[in-house]
């Protein structure tokens, strides 16, 4: 694996560099800042999604075909960690990443005409309705019914962990349509409109306070066949294909780095209580560098498989290996940012949005007011999208052989 950077590839980050300096505005970076959420609120991620839009450049994975930009895997992974270490926002992944990929691969020419356009757009706000109660892990053994009526399905059950189904005004589905034949074999992936007669949202709030999950109800809901994509009970297999993209469809080594950059930053003021910088305390110092040398494994990984992909393979099991070193990594740098700040990074603001003219004034800085907020929010990064547990078990019998 090659990982010197062409002269065209390095004009191309220069060019990637100079965009955000000119075009990521104060204001949505101070909301990234302040957003202890995985995903930032829509005030914060449209308006950057507007900006790349504009550009040109939301689509960054997509085909050209499609309204992407078409870049190569080594664009994309260059793009990624400039928007990292400028401190720009996580795009919201829902319709951009998630989506999207299923329905230029699966769907008719009409649902790419009708949805792809206004995912970029922003008209349409995506979220995923996969898991249930009782159905996580064992996604498979999922109950939410679609009965077939003519040319609709009536659909009836409920998902839970649906995050920004509060703000969503489309949800990617899964239905069971064939309770007769293997599990796997009796699902199918609806698209459904939010504002569908049956359709409710009820809110879940976390553990720091926030917002972002909530349970959603469905009765009778009436959706047209033509809003299944593929055929029905081909949903299993848009579910594995959509969930590898969810674990490894991103570079998270260069988000996690400027993180740690971050606290590191911190502790050069911050006091050790002997009289000298936490900067310059050996424990503190061999925490970082453990940090620091994970992320690094883990962005040679994610060269890997940019590498394979480049050369037309498809990940497989690596993309488990990614989503299980970056959230381990996203907690211990959360966690590190806690420590950094000593009593401060204790304080627990219940208030939201933490940015703008409304937020409450901080104690110690910005960065403590988030702090305990994000950590505990960082619990969920070995929850959603696949347990460690899980991912642990799909390296263990694809890797290892076990
Ligand atoms: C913040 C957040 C956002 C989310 N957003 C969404 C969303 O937008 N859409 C959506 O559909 N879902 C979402 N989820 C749900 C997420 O995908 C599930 O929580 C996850 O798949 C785990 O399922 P579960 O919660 O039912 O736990 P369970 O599957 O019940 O697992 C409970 C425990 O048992 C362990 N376990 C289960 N099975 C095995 C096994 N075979 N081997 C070893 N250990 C096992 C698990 O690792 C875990 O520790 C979100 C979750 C969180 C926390």
């Amino acid at each position: 694996m090659d990982i010197d950077l062409s002269p065209e590839e390095t004009a191309f980050r220069d060019e990637v560099r100079a965009f955000l300096a000119e075009n990521l505005p104060q204001a949505v970076k101070d909301g990234a800042a302040a957003s202890p959420t995985v995903f930032v609120e829509p005030d914060i991620g449209q308006t950057w999604n507007a900006i790349l839009n504009a550009k040109g450049w939301l689509g960054y994975q997509w085909p050209k075909e499609f309204g992407g930009t078409g870049w190569s895997s080594v664009q994309r992974y260059l793009f990624e960690k400039e928007c990292a270490l400028a401190g720009a926002p996580n795009l919201t992944v829902l319709g951009l990443k998630l989506v999207a990929p299923v329905i230029y691969t699966f769907g008719t020419p009409e649902q790419k005409a009708q949805y792809l356009p206004r995912i970029l757009s922003g008209e349409d706000y995506w979220c995923q309705g996969f898991s249930e109660p009782g159905s996580g892990s064992d996604l498979a053994s999922l109950q939410t019914r679609a009965v077939r009526d003519g040319d609709n399905y009536i659909v009836t059950g409920s998902k839970i962990w649906t995050t920004h189904a509060h703000w969503a005004n489309m949800m990617f589905c899964l239905v069971r349509t064939d309770t007769t034949v293997k599990k796997q074999a009796g699902i199918s992936f609806l698209l459904i409109e939010m504002d569908r007669p049956g359709v409710s949202v009820r809110p879940i709030l976390t553990m720091a306070g926030d917002h972002e999950v909530n349970q959603v109800f469905l009765e009778d809901v009436v959706v047209p066949v033509a809003n299944r994509v593929a055929e029905e009970g081909d949903g299993w297999k848009l579910a594995k294909f959509l969930l590898e993209n969810e674990r490894g469809g991103s570079c998270h080594a260069p988000k996690l780095d400027y993180d740690l950059q971050q606290v590191e930053i911190i502790a050069k003021s911050e006091p050790d209580g002997y009289g000298g910088l936490l900067a310059n305390a050996p424990t503190w110092k061999r925490r970082c560098a453990k940090a620091k040398l994970g992320v690094q494994s883990l962005e040679m990984i994610e060269l890997k498989i940019l590498s394979d992909l480049a050369k037309g393979r498809q990940p497989g099991p690596q993309t488990s290996l990614c989503k299980l070193l970056a959230s381990n990594l996203r907690q211990e740098i959360d966690l590190l940012a806690v420590d950094v700040l000593g009593p401060a990074g204790l304080q627990l603001d219940p208030t939201r949005p933490l940015y703008g003219d409304n937020a409450p004034p901080p104690v110690h800085s910005k960065e403590a007011q988030v702090a305990t907020a994000r950590y505990l929010n960082s619990r969920a990064w070995t929850i959603f999208g696949g347990t460690n547990e899980v991912q642990s078990s799909i390296i263990a019998k694809t890797v290892l052989g076990l």
